[in-house]
């Protein structure tokens, strides 16, 4: 009758949220009652309601000819109307046995008796009509309503069902779901990929917009990252499958969206709470109604208008729209809650370096001791840098890679984030890192000049007790940091605040940019934290930063948003939203979007109740027929249906000018 039917009593044992979905039906595989791969079981079932409905609806309608065609035999018009009548109400009332058998009372059993009633009454017209409408109602719900399954075969569809296997230098073709994490698979240009995996061998422009939202094609070369349902552009690509099924990025939208379907707001859980009582009332209304009117038509109508469907949909209709607009975008939301709360987040704080930055740094200055030369310098730094992805490795080893510098053997590492790393080469302690590290450690760090390195962020280079030079970098504003600050503006964001571990000139510099409420540089890890502790007393906070090195103050926010979280488990792990991109106009979206799903859930629970209750009063007076009720009650269905569906098409503009640039 509703999603809880369609949802908890089908699929009860089936907790749909994730892991334990997981759990019961293994990797890759199809769930047996929920269906979730395409060719699934609900799918047939509502295929046959529907059978039901149209075959029932053609003995209805054909009972009304025959009896304005042979208004004598009265006869054959019945009996066309008991055999539709019929097979319309046993799906209806075959539930309803079910979850009385289950122990569960719910809202089957109210129209099931409805229907009932009125076959008693002899009218099996009505009957056949009111059954007729819900079991529609039914099938719109199963089909669109949650609006998840339809969410999901899209996201099916964009993986293939075979692959291509390298075997013994072959190609051979497998069932997508028959490969093993370590397989090898080559790709051809044009295919999806059908799991993650890491490049071996070609290289290939991507197109990634189906899990990130991004049109832009991605360079990809070996030891690159590739996910399934990405498109394969332009090159033939060998690849190591390293994730398959429910563990692959896409894998992970796929049970995002599941999860929303079971979502609920405060008053859905409310009722579901009081379900028990609900029946039962509305049949003590139904018998007072009798009493006092002895009117069977009042009665059935009752029964019809108070089944809450409209009501129960309220909520995951908005929320699955809303999460399949996000997925669409790229923002991964782990928790429903999490969106919930975006509506209500006043302020911001963000991380500096790759998150209002590009984070892309380039090396502007080598400046080593005497006696040392800058090659060296950067020799020493870039090898110490092997296994960080700071930005700041990330820009060493590029630098020392273009100039042809072999880097040195290193052995034991080991970084502080948001300090710098500490690595032995030839026995020597090598660390790189910002200068409050090194002198914490007693070295002595030495003062240059600040015009010398003004604006530039600064890492020391540190050989055993000596400290060996220093390296400037320099990275830039995003183009869209001005932009995305005034938006939050005018969403009513009150504070935003920037957050860097780095120099106060270059944090000042970046500061005066851009519209900035306050900043705090030189932070280590543990002051971040504390700031956002700070900030949280007066308002609720969101936190924005790059994940790896910015987890403690992404836990610390109400909400923590983590950027350029494709292929990242750790980014995904440590906040509550992940941006698959490195995308900033993602935040103002996810706050819009957040607000408007309210909106929007708040307008069904409305338009819900006034049916609802609405339709009740009338039907107690006599007001409305059962005919009119069941119609009212499909309708109420569908205007909340379409109503949560405007919330799929939030962000459209912004994919359209993202796929717009790319073009050009
Ligand atoms: P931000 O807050 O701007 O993102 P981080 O907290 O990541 O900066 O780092 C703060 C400072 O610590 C950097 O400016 C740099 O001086 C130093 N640092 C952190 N990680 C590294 C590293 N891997 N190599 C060198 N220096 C580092
Ligand atoms: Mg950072």
């Amino acid at each position: 009758m509703t999603i809880e039917h369609t949802h908890d009593q089908q699929c009860q044992e089936h907790n749909h949220a994730g892991s334990e979905h997981k759990r019961q039906h293994g990797k890759g595989m199809t769930c047996p009652v929920c269906g979730t791969i395409s060719e699934g079981v609900a799918h047939e079932r509502s295929m046959g309601k529907v059978g039901i409905a149209v075959a029932g609806g053609f003995f209805i309608v054909n009972s009304y000819i025959l009896g304005w065609l042979l208004p004598e035999q009265t006869f054959a018009a019945s009996f066309s109307a008991i055999i539709g009548a019929v097979a319309l109400a046993f799906p209806i009332v075959f539930t309803a046995i079910k979850d009385l058998v289950k122990g569960q009372v719910y809202m089957n059993e109210l129209v099931a008796l409805a229907i009932l009633a009125a076959m008693v009454g002899g009218d099996f017209r009505t009957a056949g009509i009111i059954a007729f409408f819900l079991l529609a109602t039914i099938i719109i719900e199963s089909r669109t309503a949650s609006g998840a399954q339809r969410s999901i075969e899209e996201l099916v569809k964009l993986t293939p069902n075979t692959a291509r296997k390298i075997v013994d230098g072959r190609e051979v073709e497998v069932q997508a779901l028959e490969l093993k994490v370590g397989d090898i698979i080559s790709v051809r240009p044009g295919e999806n990929f059908p799991v993650d995996g890491r490049v071996l061998k070609g290289e290939s422009a991507v197109n990634q917009a189906s899990i990130t939202g991004e049109s832009l094609p991605l360079d990809k070369a070996v030891g690159d990252d590739v996910f399934a349902g990405t498109q394969n552009l332009t090159g033939q690509i060998e690849m190591e499958v390293t994730k398959i099924g429910e563990d692959t990025t896409l894998g992970k939208v796929k049970d995002m969206i599941l999860a929303a379907e079971s979502s609920r707001t405060p008053i859905v859980r409310i009722i579901d709470r009081y379900a028990g009582y609900y029946t039962p009332t509305i049949l003590m209304l139904a018998v007072v109604t009798w009493s006092f009117t002895q009117s069977m038509e009042r009665v059935i109508t009752l029964m019809v208008i108070a089944c809450p469907c409209a009501i129960v949909l309220a909520t995951p209709t908005a929320v699955v729209a809303a999460v399949a607009a996000a997925a669409r975008l790229g923002i991964f939301i782990k928790n429903i809650s999490h969106l919930e709360l975006a509506a209500k987040i006043r302020a911001f704080i963000f991380d500096k370096t790759g998150t209002l930055t590009d984070g892309i740094l380039s090396v502007t200055k080598l400046n080593p001791i005497a006696g040392m030369s800058p090659a060296e310098l950067l020799k020493l730094a870039a090898s110490a840098e092997v296994h960080s992805n700071h930005p700041t490795a990330v820009a060493l080893q590029k630098l020392a890679e273009e100039a042809g510098v072999k880097l040195d053997k290193t052995g034991s590492a080991k970084e502080e984030h948001g300090k710098g790393v500490e690595v032995t080469i030839d026995g020597k302690t090598i660390r790189v890192g910002r200068a409050g590290w090194l002198e914490k450690m007693g070295l002595e760090v030495g003062k240059h000049h600040d015009d010398e390195s003004h604006g530039m962020s600064v890492v020391y280079v540190a050989s055993d007790d000596k400290v060996v030079g220093w390296i400037g970098l320099k990275d830039k504003i995003r183009n869209e940091t001005g932009q995305i600050l005034s938006d939050l503006k005018t969403l009513g964001i009150k504070h935003c605040a920037m957050v860097t571990g780095d120099r106060e000139s270059v944090a000042k510099t970046i500061a005066s940019g851009i519209q900035i409420d306050e900043y705090r540089a030189e932070c280590l890890p543990e002051d971040k934290v504390e700031y956002v502790e700070k900030v949280k007393t007066s308002s609720r906070v969101a936190v924005v930063g790059d994940g790896v090195n910015d987890a403690p103050a992404l836990a610390a926010g109400d909400l923590g948003i983590a950027m350029g979280a494709i292929g990242s488990d750790i980014a995904v792990n440590s906040a509550s939203i992940a941006l698959m991109t490195n995308d900033l106009r993602r935040v103002p979206m996810l706050i819009f979007l957040s607000r408007k799903m309210r909106t929007i859930i708040n307008q069904n629970l409305f338009v819900g109740m006034i049916f609802v209750l609405g339709g009740m009063i009338l039907a107690v007076f006599g007001e409305l027929g059962p005919v009119a009720a069941a119609v009212l009650h499909t309708l109420s269905t569908l205007l909340i249906i379409f109503n949560s569906a405007r919330l799929v098409r939030v962000g459209e503009e912004l994919t359209l000018e993202e796929s717009r640039t790319a073009q050009d």
